[in-house]
């Protein structure tokens, strides 16, 4: 069924946080293993991604092991139409990836634990890995001193618009339309890197859909808001139904239930490419 990926038509890129997941995974992990105060006390003199970093030190002091924050990511409410979204939409054939500003460990416990993470050929984040004393360590995406990506949108640690931008350069994106779902600032910028045919699914009432209200004329791509999880499948569904041909929705390719599970052993590149 491989043939039905390739000539697929779609890509579509997700946010993590509240986009896939309805909290900040980040938020999330901190609050219910016991680490606001921490948090709260070291967020005025920290950048986020080495504040997370910290916190994971502050977790593992307390005693907190890699299958404490684990089984705490697990226990994260996720939509069940979000799941039906992306396994619908990898189902058709759409080329699914991620792209955030959380964590490799996050994303791939979470989507692992739906049973998803086979439907996503790459996640694009933050790379994070367990040390010798089990201590979960997280670090930029971009590094600033050695390879600063000069974006003045974005954070040090991450631009999302040179991450679309890649993606946009490679062989297999070549004449695929652009679908983008993303809540929060650090996704303007990759909104502002798509194409007329591409659409961009802001959610409604948040940072990244009052950017493009604010300056609706800078976006090339078509808006289509969503406000939950019934919204975005049914919105994403539409959208991806209009793109893909006949051909290919005859041939539906259920990659998701298909797959082995991936390992999901921390210590990888910054980009995870999922077999499938
Ligand atoms: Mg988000
Ligand atoms: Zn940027």
């Amino acid at each position: 069924m491989a043939t039905v990926a390739a000539a697929a038509s779609v890509v579509v890129v997700f946010d993590f946080d509240k986009t896939i997941i309805e909290w900040d995974s980040d938020d999330w992990v901190i609050t219910k293993l016991g680490a606001a105060d921490a948090f709260n006390r070291l967020r005025p003199t920290m950048r986020w991604n080495s504040l997370m970093d910290r916190m994971m030190g502050e977790l593992h002091a307390q005693g907190r092991s890699a299958d404490d924050i684990r089984e705490c990511l697990r226990s994260a409410p996720l939509d069940a139409h979000v799941l039906s979204a992306i396994r619908t939409a990898s189902a058709l054939g759409c080329d699914l990836k991620v792209v955030s500003d959380a964590n490799a460990f996050f994303i791939e416990t979470v989507l692992e634990h739906h049973g998803v993470l086979g439907c996503f050929s790459e996640i694009n984040t933050n790379p994070a890995r367990l040390d010798a004393d089990g201590r979960l360590r997280i670090s930029p995406f971009h590094d600033p001193t050695s390879s600063p990506h000069g974006c003045s949108l974005c954070p040090e640690n991450m631009c999302k618009g040179k991450i679309i931008e890649r993606i946009q350069a490679t062989d297999s994106a070549k004449n695929k339309r652009f679908i983008y779902i993303g809540d929060g600032k650090g996704d303007y910028c990759p909104s502002l890197k798509l194409s007329e045919g591409d659409y961009v699914m802001p959610k409604e009432n948040y940072p990244l859909w009052n950017l493009i209200r604010s300056n609706p004329q800078l976006i090339k791509a078509e808006v289509h808001p969503w406000c939950n999880g019934e919204e975005l499948e049914r919105i994403l569904l539409k959208l991806v139904n209009k793109l893909v041909t006949p051909a290919q929705v005859s041939q539906l390719d259920y990659k998701c239930e298909m797959s082995n599970p991936v390992p999901t052993d921390v210590g990888h590149n910054q980009t995870l490419p999922v077999p499938n």
